[in-house]
């Protein structure tokens, strides 16, 4: 990955106090070489380069951090910003139904996900989710799309013999407003290739069903293909979004980078497994530290931070020793810390044995970190120094304002309360007693 071939560069940086365009060549070098094995287009790599580049050099390096360091930073800054930069939500802001339509080649995914959003619709946002299949061309698609319907609990449009995509949508259209639809999703036809005729009727779709989302699905394991094609379509339609499918047959990520500069519309979700549940929501600083190789990049930043949470960690740690006033404040840094250690993963194996026990006992993984600190986050100050005071009324409040049920929020108090137990016998020398309690 891109960290491995960085770490070298890094290290001959060292001792130099800022980056220049001669200091920085061979880094850029193995950039684009990175970049090219990762199959990201030529034209995106030659933009990113140069843009990392006006971004690195004279740029005067922080005191705490080396130079390959804040080079390893910008890289990390561009892949993020090249993708988009922030997370890009689904548009449902519209008189109901809100229309979303599926656009891309044969064998993308677009069926596929046509269902996986549904669920996630459902699951997530309680909507109520109709699915048409315009694919008349091939009767076993329309099959699908009915079974997958009956899958994540959508409703299913039912398409009379012999109609035509366009009165199809029409008929949807006029069917999920009597129903009181708040969505449907609009599976269409796709080709082996860019083809005339799936371009001019996809885009007479288009203009019926004026949809809120058009969204284009393509396969991240298309890598340069992927770009023409995504061309093609942003030319054709006014696209909102990218959903990049099969990205678990793709650990490169390279698609993600090309798609996003190629068609300048955000990706907005991302297909990770072939199971409806597969379907993830877009995060750009998560791809780029995949593309980097997620711990070894924070860990080369946080190397350079860690001088500055030191003290962070010693006011932590006596607290922790006087068995005082563990509040929650605390537990959300012992999260952060974490994080930036790399996650739990590499945090469990620098724990000495006993601890690694009772973390994973808490099932503490990196999702939960972000979580974790989510719903901390929405408690007031007072909250977190006096956790009793959180009560049913202030349970329901910090839930809905950090996004998660009452029932999580339940989880992490108690989870809070166990940590601070196990500090109070850590702190009485028991390390037996907590095992036990572990255990128990
Ligand atoms: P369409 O022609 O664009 O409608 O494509 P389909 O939805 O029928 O999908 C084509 C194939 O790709 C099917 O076998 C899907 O199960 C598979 N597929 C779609 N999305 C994903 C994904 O995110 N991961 C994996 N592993 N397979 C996927
Ligand atoms: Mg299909």
């Amino acid at each position: 990955n891109l960290t491995s071939r960085l770490s070298g560069v890094i290290k001959s940086l060292r001792g130099e106090a800022r980056l220049t365009e001669s200091n920085i060549q061979a880094a850029m070098r193995e950039v684009r070489m990175a970049l090219l094995e990762a199959d990201v287009a030529l034209p995106v790599i030659k933009d990113f380069i140069e843009r990392v580049k006006q971004k690195a050099i004279g740029r005067e390096v922080m005191e705490s951090l080396s130079p390959g360091q804040a080079l390893v930073g910008v890289v990390h800054q561009e892949l993020m910003a090249i993708m988009g930069g922030e997370k890009a939500d689904l548009n449902l802001n519209t008189v109901p139904p809100a229309v979303i339509l599926m656009a891309g080649l044969q064998g993308a995914g677009k069926t596929t996900s046509s269902g996986k959003l549904a669920k996630w619709l459902i699951d997530n946002k309680k909507k109520k989710v109709m699915l048409v299949s315009c694919d008349i061309y091939r009767p076993a698609a329309i099959d699908q799309l009915e079974l997958l319907s009956s899958q994540v609990g959508a409703d299913f449009f039912p398409v009379k013999v012999g109609q035509q995509p366009a009165a199809i949508c029409v008929a949807a259209l006029d069917y999920a407003r009597k129903h009181h639809h708040d969505i449907i999703i609009v599976d269409t036809a796709g080709r082996l290739g860019i083809d005339q005729a799936m371009m001019d009727e996809i885009t007479e779709l288009e203009v019926l069903l004026k949809p809120i989302e058009t969204l284009f699905v393509v396969d991240a394991m298309q890598g340069q293909d992927a770009v023409n094609t995504a061309k093609a379509f942003a030319d054709a339609l006014p696209l909102t979004g990218v959903i990049l499918t099969k990205l678990d047959g793709d650990a490169r990520g390279g698609a993600a980078l090309s798609v996003r500069h190629v068609t300048g519309k955000p990706i907005k979700f991302t297909g990770v497994a072939e199971k409806l549940t597969g379907l993830e929501p877009f995060y750009p600083d998560r791809m780029a530290s995949r593309i980097l190789g997620m711990g070894d990049v924070l860990g080369l930043i946080e190397e350079a931070q860690r001088s500055a949470d030191q003290k962070e960690a010693e006011k932590l740690m006596k607290k922790m020793k006087s068995g005082k006033g563990f509040d929650l404040d605390d537990f959300k840094m012992q999260f952060q810390q974490m994080k930036k250690m790399g996650g739990m993963s590499a945090m469990l194996d620098k724990l000495p044995h006993q601890l690694t026990q009772a973390a994973q006992n808490m099932k503490v993984d990196d999702k939960i970190i972000n979580r974790t600190e989510g719903i901390i986050n929405a408690m007031t100050r007072e909250e977190r120094a006096k956790p009793e005071l959180i009560k049913a009324s202030r349970k329901r409040r910090i839930a809905v304002g950090s996004g998660v049920s009452v029932q999580e929020v339940n989880r992490l108090l108690s989870q809070f309360e166990q940590a601070r137990k196990m500090m109070k016998m850590v702190n009485k020398g028991g390390m037996a007693k907590m095992m036990r309690a572990v255990k128990g």
